[in-house]
């Protein structure tokens, strides 16, 4: 997989283990899994796009969104066609012009639903 990815899932992963952890439903010891997941993690992502994206997550924002119809998923923003053909030759992460935060294409390597369910198994 590609650095940028990796980046990708990784943020990803971080974003919905910080909103599983934050789950009254959880269990203590599955919150610690959560935490520990994300603490390393985010260990493995390069400063400057953690810097970036927990600014805009903090503020109540996306930090990361699929760019879907053209257009950016968290605020609706076009995205130039040049934009898109770029993230999806270079396997790439861009930032949205409308709301700064990182686009990339969806890719089914992105999903996995079950993901959770087996670290927390
Ligand atoms: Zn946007």
């Amino acid at each position: 997989m590609k650095q940028t990815e990796d980046i990708i899932l990784k943020l990803l992963r971080i974003r919905q283990a910080v909103k599983l952890s934050e789950s009254p439903l959880m269990s203590e010891e599955k919150v610690q899994i959560l935490r520990d997941f994300i603490i390393n993690n985010r260990r493995q992502i390069p400063s400057f796009a953690l810097a970036h994206f927990d600014r805009l997550e903090a503020a109540g924002k996306q930090g990361l969104a699929k760019v879907e119809g053209g257009r950016c998923a968290a605020c609706g923003a076009e995205v130039p066609q040049e934009e898109i053909e770029y993230l999806l030759e270079n396997k790439n992460i861009g930032v949205c012009d409308g709301c700064y935060a990182f686009i990339y294409m969806p890719d089914p390597k992105f999903d996995d639903p079950n993901f959770f369910e087996t670290l927390l198994s």
